[in-house]
């Protein structure tokens, strides 16, 4: 992106080869704001990013070298509140998608109507290579370099991608050493020793199981029963699993970066958590005999289940493998994990997609309450937490299917009209469009 490209107009990442995640989540913008018959005006502030930073971050590694990595923050909204987003620490990380994940960001607060705008960072790395120390000595380098973007009312990180609390509290730190104040509503996802909230660890989780159960009414469903894949065994993934599993559902399909491993009459989530925590991975889950390997990892994305949970990464399900979907609803714990052309075919065939700026909102939305919480200086019980986050969830979701009735589009674009509706109106009211 040059400095001087009209705004509004989106660059396609370079490389053909690869799908962009801000090209296709401008698709998504699209759809529903032709719907709303936004101004051009209305429409450039909408789309693209406030403000964006790139920093080489030197680390002294433990052999004694200086390794650089690339490093991103992208601020895409501050019209509703301080932006608000995670920091992922993955090899692939690159500004297009980091622009993409700032943008969802935006529309996904404001779906769930929190105070707050949107942002996401990300490190161009595999943090497995690195030791514990070179981790925190490239976390704190992080927060340093890009220190002056940082604040409990300007941009407030959280936890994404192989990013953890151990992590946010490094960042936390650097940041309180830099001003010499405890400050920890610098960031969310903090371990509950230094100001984090109760709840946030199965957050995002959490907040998909309380709209799939919305979802399940609308749809006229049992939820106890039903069969799940779930791709990715992350925070959100691992959750999810054990979650749905608690309220009876049959966990079929599990998968990570190191394999896929499937079930016909389930898997036990519990055994598969302990199993990653002994182990680092999946890797070889099927030798425990839990489970068999599915030889390609994608096909788990195609089992005949009734519920599919992307909680990986973005551009999973695509025009070529969107027809062989056989889940009839998908549940988004994934940023961007359906493209809109894989959007228009699973449309098509009747799958129900609950898509990511709604599904996963519950991470963001304890964050919210966990920066509440700091902010007051007094800490909920996890009662309290889920009885906000439950009602956030409930309602958000039926304000969406209203929504989708009303313009008969799906829940996707559904929810952005829902979200760029109160972003444009904040916008309005500070006077932004001329
Ligand atoms: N990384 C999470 C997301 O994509 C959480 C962000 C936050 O809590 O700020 O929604």
């Amino acid at each position: 992106m040059t400095p001087n490209q009209p705004a509004g107009k989106v660059v396609i990442f370079e490389d053909k080869e690869k799908v962009s995640a801000f090209g296709n989540a401008i698709k998504q913008f699209d759809r529903a704001s032709k719907i709303l018959n936004l101004t051009p005006n209305q429409v450039a502030l909408s789309k693209e990013p406030r403000k964006i930073m790139e920093a080489m971050l030197p680390v002294r590694m433990d052999d004694g070298r200086i390794e650089t990595f690339r490093a991103f923050r992208v601020q895409h909204s501050i019209a509703r509140g301080p932006a608000k987003g995670g920091v992922r620490f993955h090899p692939d990380v690159n500004l297009d998608e980091v622009k993409a994940l700032a943008f969802w960001m935006t529309y996904k607060c404001a779906v769930v109507g929190i105070p707050m705008g949107g942002a996401k960072g990300g490190v161009v790395v595999d943090p497995r290579k690195l030791s514990i120390g070179e981790l925190e000595r490239l976390s704190r380098r992080y927060f340093a370099e890009m220190i002056s973007l940082f604040g409990p009312d300007r941009d407030v990180p959280a936890p994404d991608v192989n990013t953890n609390p151990q992590i946010m509290a490094w960042f936390m730190d650097t940041y309180s050493m830099h001003y010499g104040d405890y400050i920890p509503a610098v960031v969310t996802g903090k371990p509950l020793a230094l100001g984090g909230s109760q709840g946030r660890n199965t957050a995002t989780a959490q907040g998909m199981v309380y709209v799939v159960r919305q979802a399940a009414k609308h749809l006229n469903w049992d939820l106890p029963n039903r069969s799940v894949a779930i791709q990715g065994f992350g925070n959100a993934g691992s959750f999810a699993a054990l979650l749905l599993s608690k309220i009876g559902c049959r966990i079929k399909a599990i998968s990570d970066i190191d394999g896929a491993f499937h079930n016909d009459s389930g898997i036990d989530p519990e055994k598969a958590i302990e199993f990653v925590r002994l182990n680092g991975s999946l890797k070889d889950f099927h030798l425990t005999g839990h489970a068999e390997k599915i030889d390609n990892p994608l096909e788990l994305l195609e089992l005949p289940v009734d519920i599919l949970i992307p909680a990986a990464l973005e551009n999973q399900i695509t025009h070529e493998n969107a027809a062989r979907v056989k889940a009839r609803l998908i549940a988004e714990c994934a940023n961007g994990p359906c493209t809109p052309e894989a959007d228009d075919i699973l449309d098509s065939n009747g799958v129900v997609v609950v898509p990511d700026i709604l599904c996963n909102a519950g991470g963001v939305t304890v964050s919210y309450l966990e920066w509440v919480q700091n902010r007051m200086g007094y800490y909920w019980k996890e009662k309290r937490v889920q009885k906000d986050l439950k009602e956030i969830m409930d309602n958000s979701f039926w304000a969406v299917v209203d929504i989708a009735r009303q313009y008969n589009v799906n829940m996707r674009t559904a929810a952005f009209i829902v979200g760029i509706k109160r972003v444009i109106e904040a916008s309005e009211l500070r006077g932004l469009y001329a």
